[in-house]
């Protein structure tokens, strides 16, 4: 059975993009047995902001997305990766297998620079992708179920892993992306759906914002609403949230709309999106009464991240020949 690592950057509240892009795929890995373990990646915030201080509240609206999304802290481990002091510490053998030039050229981090709009970038911009081969390889993943951004990283923690085997012998394999049916959903603006762009539709969203974000959304002057993900991105993502909401194809569902142009698409996707969410959104107000189920979550997954990568941290050190 596959051991799963995957997670978030507690920037924001989760969106459909995370859903159907990953959370929905971690829930149907916990259902089918396998070990699975949720990094909140808090630390990675400071890529590109300053909000630390901030960052209690939108932790604690994490946990309750993955709660009412279906992930069970019975089978799952959730945890702060600050809060994991052996698991940071494996940056620094992981750094030392990378080149400078390797860590500029990743397609990601330039796109996210790019949108930080920041004077200067942050070290910690750079080592991200690393640090992330840290949160994968800590507990040994196999797998790891992401959205399309994140396959640049993913493929930097398959070279840290080949080159700690070559250089230290085997301790780590290298383990495999797993994208969904939308690895790549857009958000209102025609990019990339993202919690800091302002272009997001959170999981956790009313009827009425959600209806009030659709309206917003970007479409094409074409009155004929057809599924055709190159020529008609924006047109295209609506119909595609409508059918991942349905549980039917694009296709039937753009016919279903024919010439009822963008009007009449966007009212389709949010009673889709509407209906789909209501009883997730019910369950994450019922957990939200009682803050103290967050924090005990967080306590023992912390816990039990702990333990797995002090494990690790003494099998590097070992490897390393530096077990003193
Ligand atoms: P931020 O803007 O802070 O970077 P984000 O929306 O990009 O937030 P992340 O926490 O960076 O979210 O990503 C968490 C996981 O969700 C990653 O596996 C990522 O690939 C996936 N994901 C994020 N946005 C999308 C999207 N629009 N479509 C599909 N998957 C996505
Ligand atoms: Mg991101």
């Amino acid at each position: 059975m596959d051991r799963v690592l995957t997670g978030d950057r507690p920037t924001g509240p989760l969106h459909l993009g995370h859903y159907f892009g990953t959370l929905h795929n971690r829930v149907r890995l916990q259902a089918a047995g396998a070990a699975l373990t949720l990094v909140i990646a808090d630390y990675q915030v400071l890529t590109d902001s300053d909000a630390a201080g901030r960052l209690a509240p939108v932790v604690e609206g994490l946990v309750l997305d993955y709660l009412a999304a279906g992930i069970d802290p019975e089978k799952t481990t959730v945890f702060t990766h600050s809060a994991v002091p052996a698991l940071n510490q494996l940056l620094l053998p992981f750094l030392s297998l990378v080149s400078v030039p390797e860590l500029e050229r990743n397609p990601t981090v330039k796109d996210e620079i790019v949108h930080s709009r920041r004077a200067s970038v942050s070290g910690l911009m750079f080592t991200y992708p690393v640090h992330q081969a840290a949160d994968i390889l800590f507990g040994k993943a196999t797998l790891v179920p992401v959205g399309q951004d994140q396959l640049p990283h993913l493929e930097l923690t398959r070279t840290i892993a080949r080159r700690f085997t070559e250089r230290y012998g085997p301790l780590f394999d290298q383990p495999e992306g797993l994208l969904s049916a939308a690895p790549l959903l857009l958000g209102t603006d025609g990019g990339k759906m993202s919690k800091s762009r302002g272009n997001a539709i959170p999981l956790a969203a009313t009827a009425d914002v959600t209806a009030r974000l659709i309206r917003g959304a970007k479409t094409d002057a074409d009155r004929h609403i057809t599924f055709d993900p190159q020529g008609r991105p924006e047109v295209s993502n609506l119909v595609l949230i409508a059918a991942l909401c349905t549980g039917r194809a694009p296709e039937a569902v753009a016919a279903e709309i024919g010439t009822a142009g963008a009007a009449g698409l966007k009212k389709l996707v949010t009673d889709a999106v509407n209906e789909y969410f209501a009883p997730i959104r019910a369950r994450r107000a019922e957990y939200a009464r009682d803050p103290g189920v967050v924090r005990a979550i967080l306590r023992s997954g912390n816990a039990r991240a702990n333990a797995v990568a002090d494990a690790t941290l003494a099998e590097v050190r070992t490897a390393m020949g530096m077990a003193y």
